[in-house]
């Protein structure tokens, strides 16, 4: 089944502007990694906004789980190139904050905190995070922020998990580090992924799908499924 469909969708940034995307189309399946991958300008953000309904297209359709998309989706995690963890909450209070403001779960909150610190603690461990619970983000290096920053858009179980970026500020060393991080969660148990980048190694190491955009009208020039063995 597809979860994420866009069907001739453009996008306009005011009435007069230039075309942000052009006629874009493309599926992303249930469990799939997709990326997209290309160069700065092309509209990948533009894209990442349509997807979790943070701006409605000018034209085609967005659909996510079948439905439109139409205003703000909850049930999307995202990370970004910054952590923005917040500086005044620990590493278990920040990646617990999706259950106290997504729809499902804030009002289980308060009565079943404990289970959801569990459930915390679990995943923070699973990507090598044990230990690091009761830290603050200024105590944690930038790649342990990123992966504390995966933790919170995931913890919540949503149907889509978006990645913009979220491995660009990192050096290279960290950054495979991460690669691999993000590959052993989804290969344990996989996740719908779309993840943003300008890294075309980066697409193909960790995408099942990779769609490549075009700088000036964006369009998508390939949808190329990956064969390559992965490491
Ligand atoms: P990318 O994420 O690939 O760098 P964007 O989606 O940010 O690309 O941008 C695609 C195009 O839309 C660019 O030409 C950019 O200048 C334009 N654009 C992006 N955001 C805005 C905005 N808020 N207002 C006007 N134009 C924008
Ligand atoms: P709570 O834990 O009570 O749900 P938060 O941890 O999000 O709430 O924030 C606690 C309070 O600290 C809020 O009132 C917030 O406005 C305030 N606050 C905002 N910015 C900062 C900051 N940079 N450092 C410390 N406290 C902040």
């Amino acid at each position: 089944m597809d979860l994420v469909e866009f069907e001739n969708v453009s996008m306009r940034y005011g009435e007069e502007g230039p075309m942000a995307i052009e006629n874009i189309s493309l599926s992303v399946r249930e469990n799939e990694f997709v990326a997209v991958v290309g160069p700065s300008g092309c509209g990948k953000s533009t894209l990442m906004k349509l997807v979790t309904g943070l701006a409605p297209p000018s034209d085609g359709y967005v659909y996510l789980g079948g439905k439109q998309v139409s205003g703000p989706q909850q049930g999307v995690g995202m990370a970004f190139q910054a952590s923005n963890l917040l500086p005044w909450r620990t590493t278990l209070d920040n990646i617990l904050l999706p259950m106290e403001i997504v729809q499902d779960y804030r009002h289980r909150f308060r009565a079943e905190k404990a289970t959801f610190q569990e459930q915390g603690r679990a995943l923070l461990a699973r990507v090598g995070l044990a230990g690091c619970e009761d830290k603050f983000p200024w105590e944690l290096s930038g790649g342990m922020q990123q992966r504390a920053s995966i933790c919170r858009a995931l913890i919540h179980r949503p149907s889509l998990l978006m990645l913009d970026e979220p491995f660009g500020a990192l050096d290279a060393f960290t950054r495979e580090e991460l690669w691999c991080m993000v590959r052993d969660l989804w290969q344990e148990e996989p996740f719908t992924v779309v993840l943003v980048t300008h890294d075309l190694r980066e697409a193909v190491f960790l995408a099942d799908t990779v769609y490549v955009m075009s700088k000036g009208p964006g369009r998508i020039l390939v949808r190329k499924p990956v064969d390559l063995p992965r490491p």
